[in-house]
């Protein structure tokens, strides 16, 4: 089975101790590719300084809404352009804990994914109830590569982000008991979707309370099993293909 986690913060301090091993052990576990996601400047360069030490390791730099008053649109243009950068983001709204003006958070986010669609390159997206208005701000742009990270919303509003030929992302979250996703994957065409674990955060069931790592992946890819009534083999292949396909990645 090969499987790719397509968004991990394998760099924050929670690492510190373990950041090779786990990079390693992933590897003999079938997870062949890791994208690595940057929120600021630090960790956007630290993103890209794993994904220059590992084969397998790929680079997304973008400056997260809590941080977007800091936000440098040079230095995301100038990162972008390294090799091993496959995407802009983690970008978007975040309106849950707004540690960044409305506003700024707004212009950051614009200005992001201007650079993106300059180069080329797809946007992830930090949508924290703030549907409508990431929504609306991609639209205006006509951002076209798109993929909402740790899908959040209702059914409702994954069928507008499928009508634009967008994607959605899942995390452990689907695995909780109190989650409200389960109609969300059952409906998301199976050309649509991929997996992540947002590590070290979102521990999926049983795993709660710990520490994620994107060893846990399989417990995502076996809800969605359950869920859409395939095979974990097949949900991970198609996974795999969806993620490589958007990030452009050659098998
Ligand atoms: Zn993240």
């Amino acid at each position: 089975m090969r499987i790719f986690e397509t968004h991990a913060h394998l760099d924050f301090p929670q690492f510190q101790k373990d950041r090779e091993a786990i990079i390693k052990k992933c590897l003999g576990q079938g997870i062949e590719y890791i994208i690595n996601v940057g929120v600021d400047r630090k960790t956007c360069l630290e993103s890209i300084k794993l994904a220059e030490k590992f084969k397998t390791v790929y680079a997304s730099v973008g400056f997260h809404p809590h941080d977007a008053k800091d936000f440098d649109a040079d230095f995301i243009r100038e990162q972008a352009q390294h090799p091993k950068v496959v995407a802009i983001g983690e970008i978007g709204l975040d309106y849950f804990r707004n540690l960044s003006p409305k506003q700024s958070q707004k212009r950051a986010f614009e200005e992001q994914i201007k650079i993106a669609l300059d180069l080329n390159l797809p946007i992830i997206v930090h949508d924290r109830d703030a549907h409508q208005d990431c929504f609306d701000i991609l639209a205006d742009h006509e951002a076209k590569k798109v993929v909402f990270h740790c899908y959040s919303g209702d059914e409702v509003f994954a069928l507008k982000v499928l009508e634009k030929n967008w994607f959605l992302s899942f995390t452990g979250i689907i695995t909780y008991k109190n989650s409200h996703l389960e109609n969300t994957v059952r409906i998301v065409p199976e050309e649509k979707f991929f997996i992540e674990t947002d590590s070290p955060y979102l521990p999926p069931h049983p795993q709660r309370g710990k520490r994620n790592t994107p060893l846990n992946l399989p417990y995502i890819i076996e809800k969605i099993s359950e869920i859409k009534m395939i095979t974990p083999k097949k949900v991970a292949e198609l996974s795999f293909r969806n993620a490589c396909e958007f990030f452009n990645i050659k098998e």
